[in-house]
C-alpha cells in the first residue's frame, strides 16, 4: 500500500457492498462471506437457464419463449440483490468492474453461447433512464464486451414508448406491456449475426422475449440473454 492508499483509505475505508462490513486488504467489493453465499448457478435449462435439469423444464413448459438460450451468473438471492441496488444509485464504475470480472469467469467456464457476434444492452426508456441517471446493464455490457473481446453495439435497439415499472403489472400485463415496445437501428447489418442482450436481472423473460422477436425479423441468426441475476 503506498502514502495515498493508505490516507485514502483512513477516510473512505472499503465496504463490502452487500452488508456494509469493512472489507480487509485483500477483501474487494464485497467481504468474505457475503462472497461465500454466492455461487455460479449452473445445471440449468438448456434454453431458458432456470435452476432445472429436467428435461422439461418447468418453467419453459410456461413460458414461450423466443431467444435461443439464457444464462445468468447468479441465482437472485439478498446478496446479489444488494450489490444490484448498490449498482443502480452508487459506484457503477467500480461494481461494473467487478461484475464485469465474475460474468468473464462464468461465461469462460461454461462457455454457454456460441460464437458471439455483437453484445447489446437491453436499453432503458428515455425517461425512466433520466430519472435514474444510466442504464446498469449498458456498464455490465460494455464490461464483458472489453473482457471477452466481443463487439459493444449499445445503439442497436431502442425502445419506441415508455412502458411502466414493470413489478405493478402481473405476468399477462407484464407480456402485453413490453410487445411493440422496442425497435431496431438499421444501421447495422446483423442479418445472420449472433447477438448477445444482457441485463442486470431474468425476471420473467418478457423484456428479452420481446427483443428476440424485434431482431428474429431482422433475420438475426440467434438470439442469447445473459444477466447477472436470475429471479425466475
Ligand atoms: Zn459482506
Ligand atoms: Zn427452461
Amino acid at each position: 500500500m503506498n502514502l495515498l492508499q493508505t490516507f485514502w483509505g483512513l477516510f473512505f475505508p472499503k465496504i463490502c457492498l452487500s452488508c456494509d462490513e469493512r472489507l480487509s486488504e485483500n477483501e474487494q467489493f464485497i467481504c468474505s462471506s457475503c462472497f461465500n453465499s454466492l455461487s455460479f448457478l449452473e445445471d440449468i435449462c438448456p434454453i431458458c437457464g432456470a435452476p432445472e435439469t429436467t428435461e422439461n423444464c418447468n418453467v419453459c413448459k410456461t413460458n414461450e419463449f423466443l431467444f435461443d438460450k439464457a444464462c445468468s451468473v447468479f441465482m437472485f438471492n439478498k446478496v446479489v440483490q444488494n450489490i444490484i441496488h448498490e449498482f443502480k444509485y452508487n459506484e457503477m464504475t467500480r461494481i461494473a468492474k467487478f461484475m464485469g470480472a465474475l460474468s468473464q469467469e462464468y461465461l469462460e467456464r461454461f462457455q454457454p453461447f456460441d460464437h458471439i457476434d455483437y453484445i447489446v444492452p437491453v436499453p432503458l426508456h428515455k425517461v425512466k433512464k433520466r430519472s435514474r441517471g444510466f442504464n446498469q446493464a449498458e456498464y455490465i455490457a460494455r464490461e464483458i464486451s472489453k473482457n471477452m473481446n466481443w463487439k459493444y453495439l449499445p445503439m442497436l435497439i431502442k425502445r419506441k414508448r415508455f412502458t411502466e415499472t414493470q413489478t405493478k403489472l402481473n405476468k399477462e400485463q407484464r407480456k402485453k406491456n413490453v410487445s411493440l415496445a422496442f425497435k431496431i437501428n438499421l444501421k447495422y447489418e446483423i442479418k445472420g449475426k449472433n447477438i448477445l442482450l444482457v441485463d442486470d436481472v431474468f425476471t420473467t423473460g418478457a423484456t428479452a422475449n420481446s427483443i428476440a422477436v424485434a431482431l428474429k425479423e431482422m433475420q438475426v441468426n440467434k438470439v442469447y440473454v445473459f444477466t447477472i441475476g436470475r429471479a425466475l
